[in-house]
């Protein structure tokens, strides 16, 4: 079997429209949405990421602010921006790019973010809410994900899956949004004792390690649907996966590629919930 490829570049173009008309239509009532990133130091990682979601805001008919901030900035200055934005009505959408600099914790800063403009979804309050099954701001990587298996029609209800990470912005709320869909949920980390195994018996398998070339075919379930969200920086300069891409597309029946997978999906999913955002504070919704 070779896998068939979900082309996260075309599916996010095609969603894209769709948030870019809600945006137009907030437009038309006097409100463009407005996202605002907060970038502390300049490591060069964030800087693109940063670059990439300011370029798709213009696109897409989103006013965008970068908020540089210097490496060695005291908390309390992270804090007062944050404020700053949480009172600015051109402003619906605020995200903090991770990571920060050792005086800046993250967990405060992202605390301090008003609730209802939390697009990383990220504040204690949201995470609340996503596994309580209310609506609210949820992270942009793990709804791209689901996205994804909605647009290939993936069948969840019932069905092994295995995520592997346990981090608060992918591994976690991904786990969550399974269980919300009654997948039987798996949850590995590097602890966990014969990772094949638990690969092995998965329906669906997300990977989100950190860990080049992770998961190989013999790890993988044949027919199974694959989201490799690992972007990894090899020796050569190439991009890889936490997948084996080769290996495992000769068993899988779905896979993402590594780039033009997972990531296109994560900014723009950054673009719906600030439209989203912005929808529900014009309508006086905002934190509900
Ligand atoms: P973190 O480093 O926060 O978490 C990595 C997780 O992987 C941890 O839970 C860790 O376990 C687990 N892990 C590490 N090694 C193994 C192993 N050998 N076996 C099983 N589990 C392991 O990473 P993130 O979740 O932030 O990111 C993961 C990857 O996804 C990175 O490559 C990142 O660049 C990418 N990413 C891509 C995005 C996109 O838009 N495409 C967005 C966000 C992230 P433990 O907890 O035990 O340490």
């Amino acid at each position: 079997m070779t896998a068939r490829i979900i082309d996260g570049v075309a599916l996010a173009a095609a969603v894209r429209v769709q948030w870019k008309a809600r945006a137009e239509a907030l437009q038309l009532m006097g409100v463009k949405p407005g996202l605002a990133v907060v970038l502390v130091g300049d490591n060069p990682a964030s800087r693109v990421y940063v670059r990439h979601k300011i370029k798709a805001c213009a696109e897409n008919g989103l006013h965008s602010e970068l908020h540089q901030l210097s490496a060695d900035v005291p908390e309390a200055v992270v804090l007062e921006r944050i404020r700053a934005l949480n009172a600015d009505s051109k402003i619906h959408g605020v995200l903090i790019q991770l990571p920060l600099p050792p005086q800046v914790r993250e967990h405060v800063v992202v605390g301090a973010i008003a609730v209802e403009k939390d697009v990383d979804g990220l504040h204690v309050e949201n995470v609340g809410k996503l596994v309580a099954g209310r609506p609210g701001l949820f992270p942009c990587t793990p709804s791209g994900c689901m996205v994804m298996l909605d647009h290939i029609g993936a069948e969840l209800d019932g069905r092994e899956a295995v995520v592997v990470g346990r981090s608060n912005i992918v591994g976690k709320p991904i786990a969550i949004m399974l269980l919300a869909r009654n997948a039987t949920v798996t949850i590995c980390t590097s602890r966990t004792r014969d990772l094949a195994a638990h690969t092995r018996r998965a329906d669906v398998l997300v990977v989100a390690t950190g860990r080049p070339h992770l998961v190989t075919g013999e790890m993988v379930k044949p027919g199974a649907i694959v989201i490799d969200v690992g972007v990894n920086r090899l020796a050569d300069g190439k991009l890889a996966g936490d997948v084996d891409f080769e290996s495992v597309r000769a068993v899988a029946g779905w896979i993402t590629p590594v780039p033009g997978g997972v990531g296109p999906m994560t900014i723009t999913m950054l673009l719906a919930n600030t439209v989203q955002a912005a929808e529900r504070i014009v309508s006086g919704h905002g934190a509900q």
